[in-house]
């Protein structure tokens, strides 16, 4: 049977606007075979997720996607880690303190926002599940929901995007050797994501060095030209070639469930790669 694959979707575990159960059951419209919930520092919904996953023929991938900064260029990096063992204590102690550092860097975003009289609270954003990960688009939401803007994009040009007033870069947050680091120690696989966003072919290339295996190859805003240059850069050092919808739910504006095509071998590289670099199986 042939399989279906996405590779980096995200649920109300971080800034999805879907609950885990929802988010299977639209992979199941989309024929989706192999869906990997990679919520921003958080795989609390990956039970949920595997729960409903059983109605239907769909395999979970336990995944994660840490937002890190750069430190030499300052760059937002974004690292995702593919098959880990999401079991492991210390590594859900460094979530913990991601989704810390979120709430504080938040924190500051609304106190900026306040000094525009414009109220919310930290409070506002406990939803019982993203324990502390909150992110821009929580607050682009509840923005919306004010009736101050109209849509989350909205939000982003007004208020929330670099160089606009409430932007608060992530300062304190993880590097991404931290990131690859921690997803290791876990025995996952680091790969980058939709490096076409920011990333130069010098900065996959130094990660590599620090142990990523992979780069987000098919992604949503990636011309065709892209994804070209980028299979032969990862056939000639050796990395993984992965892709994804990024799917964050109706109305957050990321809604492509099911249109992005991911070789269905890739699940068997990124397996083999676990294999070969943890010594498990
Ligand atoms: P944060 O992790 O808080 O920095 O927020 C980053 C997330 O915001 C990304 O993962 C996207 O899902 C979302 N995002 C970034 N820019 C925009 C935008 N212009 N419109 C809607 N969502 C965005
Ligand atoms: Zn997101
Ligand atoms: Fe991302
Ligand atoms: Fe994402």
């Amino acid at each position: 049977m042939s399989r279906k694959v996405d590779l980096h979707t995200h649920s109300t575990y971080s800034d999805g606007t879907l609950e885990p159960e929802d988010l299977i059951q639209n992979a199941q419209k989309q024929k989706i075979t192999h869906l990997a919930l990679s919520d921003h520092d958080s795989t609390g919904g990956l039970a949920a997720a595997r729960n409903r996953a059983k109605e239907f023929d769909i395999t979970i991938i336990p995944a994660v996607e840490i937002n890190t900064r750069d430190n030499e260029t300052s760059a937002a990096v974004h690292i995702l880690g593919y098959f880990l063992e999401e079991t492991d204590i210390n590594f859900q102690k460094v979530l913990t303190q991601h989704r810390e550092i979120r709430a504080q860097r938040a924190q500051m975003i609304i106190a900026r926002l306040h000094t525009m009289g414009i109220k919310l609270y930290l409070s506002d954003f406990d939803n019982g599940k993203n324990e502390g990960a909150v992110g821009r688009p929580h607050i682009a939401d509840k923005l919306k929901e004010m009736g101050v803007v109209f849509s989350r994009q909205e939000a982003f040009d007004k208020y929330l995007s670099q160089g606009r007033p409430a932007f608060v870069a992530y300062e304190n947050g993880p590097t991404p050797k931290d990131a690859i680091d921690a997803i290791l120690s876990a025995k996952g696989i680091p790969v980058i994501a939709h490096p076409g966003y920011y990333v130069s072919k010098e900065t996959i290339l130094s990660l590599a060095e620090m142990g990523l295996q992979g780069v987000e190859v098919y992604y949503p805003s990636h011309s065709k030209d892209l994804v070209k240059t980028l299979l032969g850069f990862t056939a000639e050092h050796k990395l993984l070639a992965t892709g994804g919808s990024d799917y964050h739910g109706p109305g957050s504006g990321h809604e492509r469930l099911g249109e992005i095509a991911v070789p269905e071998e890739t699940i068997d590289l990124l397996l083999e790669r676990k294999y070969a670099i943890h010594n498990v199986n």
